[in-house]
């Protein structure tokens, strides 16, 4: 039994910490949100009244926030209070820079740190099945891999501070631009007089398979649960492909990196947020494609 810190009890932090408590942990709770906090506790979160207080006796903090800057300023109050030795883990996804700046003030402070975003979903968080992408010293990650064990499918250490940042928004740009790919050959199919289930039936086992036809299929019909089937309801809603989006091409600029599908991609999906499509399941695209179409 070790006692984590849990601090951000939003959508996908409030269902990981549960999940911790279930393997038996000793977990303190802290979110800005009265009602989360709440729903925390029913789930057999110790309530803290302040990020300070829920830190108290803790061997482990885990935050999981909306942003770099959230992230930045818990870790710049916590890693001065925290015990000397404590592991951090921040599994938000957030910038390469902030997270490295993250690992900076812990280990300052002699911390361990590692950053450790997700990807799953809040169904993935709720079932115990999220893929953490860890980035860190072979140490920290040793010590933080029992302690993840209970919200993960899978765990992988994929290098050293930022790196697991680095992975997350290398694989979120793959997926929305191989998404907006299949979705426009759903829509030159369409102006072809090619049936949906005829591409699937061909591209699906040739050289156009990938996850975003497969699994996640844009059109309703060839794949019966993807988003597409019941009118685009997330998911992975499209909104969160575009911070995604935009993170990956922050840190193509600052790395000196050409990224001229995700500088279009992140375009497209920030034109599709502006028309209110924001809270749809990002596979939706596919009707802003189709909606740009000559008749
Ligand atoms: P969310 O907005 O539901 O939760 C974030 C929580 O952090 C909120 O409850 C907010 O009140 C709290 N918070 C903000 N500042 C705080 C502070 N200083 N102290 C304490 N609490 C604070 O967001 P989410 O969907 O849970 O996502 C969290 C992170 O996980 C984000 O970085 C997101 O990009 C990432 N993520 C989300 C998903 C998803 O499907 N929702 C999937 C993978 C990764």
């Amino acid at each position: 039994m070790t006692v984590v810190a849990f601090i951000g009890l939003g959508n996908m932090g409030g269902p990981m910490a549960a999940n911790l408590v279930k393997a038996g942990h000793e977990v303190r709770g802290f979110d800005l949100v009265a009602e989360n906090l709440k729903r925390a506790e029913a789930n057999g979160v110790m309530a803290a009244a302040s990020a300070a207080d829920a830190i108290e006796g803790a061997a482990c903090i885990i935050t999981m926030l909306p942003a770099g800057k959230h992230v930045l300023s818990v870790y710049e109050e916590l890693s001065k209070k925290a015990d000397v030795g404590t592991l951090f883990i921040d599994s938000s996804t957030i910038d390469v820079q902030s997270a490295r700046k993250a690992h900076e003030l812990a280990e300052a402070s002699g911390h361990l740190s590692i950053d450790a975003p997700v990807s799953g979903g809040v169904g993935g968080a709720e079932a115990g099945t999220l893929t953490f992408m860890a980035g860190g010293t072979t140490d920290a990650f040793g010590k933080a891999e029992p302690l993840l064990q209970p919200m993960a499918g899978k765990i992988v250490h994929c290098g050293d501070a930022g790196a697991g940042q680095a992975a997350k928004i290398c694989n979120n740009m793959i997926l929305g631009i191989s998404m907006i790919g299949v979705g426009e050959a759903f829509v030159l199919a369409e102006k072809l007089g090619l049936s949906h289930q005829a591409l699937f039936d061909v591209a699906s086992t040739s050289s156009g398979q990938c996850w975003s036809l497969t699994t996640y299929c844009p059109v309703p019909g060839p794949v019966p649960n993807s988003p597409a089937n019941r009118d685009y309801k997330p998911g992975f809603a499209a909104s969160l492909m575009l911070k995604d989006l935009r993170l990956a091409q922050q840190a193509a600029q600052e790395a000196g990196a050409a990224t001229p599908l995700g500088a279009e991609a992140a375009q497209l999906y920030s034109l599709f947020e502006a028309l209110g499509n924001g809270g749809k399941d990002f596979s939706g695209i596919i009707e802003f494609l189709r909606g740009k179409t000559n008749r």
